[in-house]
Formats: C-alpha cells, sequence, structure tokens
C-alpha cells in the first residue's frame, strides 16, 4: 500500500516558523537542527468534517516530547493551535486532511549536535495534506515481524514523539523486502511492541489486548481506544504479548492516526482466524467513528 501523490496536494500552503509558503517554497535550513541530527518532535493529526481530532492530546505529547529533550522557548499551546488553524484555512482544507506538525530545535550557527548551538528556535512547520487513512480497513493488511527491536526506555525512550525514526524505517524497510505492508517490531525481550507506525491490539476470547507502553509509542488512538473498549464493557488488559499468542488470537489490528482502526490478516504467513461467530473488531470501529465527532475541535469561524 505505496501511497501515491495526491495533484489536490500540489499547491500546498505550509506553515514554517511565522508564516506560510507554497509548498515549492517550503524549506528549513541546513543549519536546522533537524536537518543536523534529527533534532526534532512532531505529530500526526487529522482533520475531519467536525474539526481537527483530539488536538489537545496531541499539542500535550508535543509539548511534553519538546520539554524532555530540553527545547526552549517552547511555543505555547494556543500558539501552536492558532498557528495551526491559520494553516487549515489558508488551504480550505475542512475535512479529510492529514497534518503532520514538526516542532524542530530551531537553527544552529554552525553544524554540530550541540544545542548550545541553537540560538534561534525551535522552528514550528505544519504540513498539510488532503490524505484519506491510508490502510484498507476493510479487507485489512499482512505484516512480518522485523528483526530490528523496537527502541525501549534502556535507549530512547519512546515517550518522546521524536523525528529519530530510523529505528522503524529499518523495519519499515524489512516489511518491504518481505513484500508485507508493515512490521511488527518486538521489545528487548521479545514481546510484541508495535508496528513500525501504528500500535498493535489483539482480541482472543471477547478479551482485548495490548502491549503495555514501555518500548511502544502511547498512541493517542490507543489510548482512545482503550477507553472505548472499557465503555463497550470488554475487558480490556495491557501485558506483554509473545509473537505465538499473537498468531493464535481470534484478531488482530493496528490503532494509529494514519490508517484509523485497521484489521490485520496475516502476521508472518500464519492466518489470523476467528474461532467464533461474532466479531469485535467492527464494535471498536462504529465506536470509534461514531466518537470522532465529540472529539474534534472546530475552526472554522
Ligand atoms: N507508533 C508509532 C511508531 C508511530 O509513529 C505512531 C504515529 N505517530 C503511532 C504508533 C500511532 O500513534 P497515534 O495514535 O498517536 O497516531
Amino acid at each position: 500500500m505505496l501511497q501515491a501523490f495526491n495533484p489536490k496536494n500540489k499547491d500546498l500552503q505550509i506553515y514554517i516558523g511565522d508564516r506560510l509558503y507554497h509548498r515549492d517554497d517550503a524549506k528549513v535550513s541546513v543549519f536546522d537542527s533537524v536537518v543536523q541530527g534529527g533534532d526534532a518532535v512532531w505529530e500526526g493529526i487529522r482533520v475531519y468534517k467536525e474539526g481537527v481530532f483530539l488536538l489537545d492530546r496531541h499539542i500535550d505529547r508535543l509539548l511534553n516530547s519538546a520539554h524532555s529533550i530540553c527545547f526552549i522557548n517552547i511555543p505555547t499551546r494556543e500558539e501552536v493551535k492558532q498557528a495551526l488553524f491559520q494553516t487549515l484555512r489558508a488551504n480550505n482544507m475542512f475535512d479529510n486532511t492529514h497534518v503532520r506538525l514538526t516542532l524542530t530545535r530551531g537553527k544552529k550557527i554552525t553544524s554540530g549536535m550541540d544545542p548550545r548551538l541553537n540560538q534561534e528556535g525551535p522552528c514550528l512547520i505544519i504540513l498539510p495534506e488532503w490524505k484519506p487513512p491510508v490502510y484498507d480497513n476493510e479487507n485489512g493488511i499482512s505484516i512480518i515481524t522485523a528483526s530490528i527491536r523496537r527502541n525501549s526506555p534502556m535507549h530512547l525512550d519512546s515517550k518522546i514523539h521524536h523525528n529519530n525514526l530510523l529505528n522503524n524505517i529499518l523495519a519499515k524497510i524489512e516489511s518491504n523486502v518481505a513484500g508485507a505492508d508493515a512490521a511488527l517490531m518486538l521489545d528487548a525481550y521479545g514481546f510484541v511492541s508495535e508496528l513500525n507506525g501504528t500500535n498493535v491490539f489483539m482480541i482472543k476470547n471477547g478479551q482485548v489486548y495490548t502491549p503495555h507502553a514501555d518500548a511502544c509509542l502511547p498512541g493517542i488512538t490507543r489510548g482512545l481506544v482503550i477507553e472505548l473498549a472499557r465503555k463497550e464493557g470488554l475487558e480490556m488488559i495491557e501485558k506483554n504479548i509473545s509473537l505465538t499468542e499473537m498468531y493464535t488470537s481470534d484478531e488482530v489490528f493496528s490503532t494509529g492516526t494514519m490508517g484509523e482502526l485497521t484489521p490485520i490478516m496475516k502476521i508472518d504467513g500464519r492466518e489470523i482466524v476467528n474461532k467464533h461467530d461474532h466479531s469485535l473488531l467492527p464494535v471498536l470501529q462504529k465506536a470509534f467513528n461514531q466518537i470522532i465527532p465529540s472529539y474534534c475541535e472546530s475552526f472554522k469561524a
């Protein structure tokens, strides 16, 4: 499922620093810390017709990530919101939009990794694109387990949503080579952590499971799905999950802003076979779709 260029995105207005640029002129300096060391934090955010979905949760994670890696002069929640709304209005984007919002440490006075070389910044980048959810949520996806392990707090804490994405990109390359749609990443102990760009859940005998958020990103969609499962009266358990448990579960699905709730049909060549005559994923997908409007922040006026 390789995304294609959408001609509707050819004249995007992109926010960088303090103003909007046409996509052809939207550039950051070669001295920016994101170029120098992937030294930036980011969020993927979705816009539905009712507004920006779960915006405060995304801004919380962005600001906490920036604080954790010692950014100074971090913009306020309100400044980030106003820049985002300005960008969406300038592009007339009021639905079906994905926003990649990045906050870099800013421009350095000379190349190098030392944050003291940053005497400007941070730099806010808001890239909105017309983009429906990227996965086929009816027919599902097929995944393989990557050999590379997901970073743990031992090395690089996944609770920082940072731009050092090579850990996940290497896993994605493994899935490309194997002809799969995404890669399942294990933690340092061999338990399931998440996919290279989304979180993962399994359902077995009516109970819903997801890995502890130790090595995985504590995804915002993951958090909402946990709440929704409990609201639906389902038993929702966070625990260590082995690959064998995944292979033999009734249903497996991924969650993320990029793809919403996506069924996983095959893992490492093993079909996921539901041994029951009912399916719970559609219940969660329906609950998710129904709750969207009440978690959207409107910005049209
Ligand atoms: N895991 C990883 C590694 C991700 O990059 C993302 C999306 N940024 C997710 C999970 C899903 O997180 P969210 O539900 O907040 O989009």
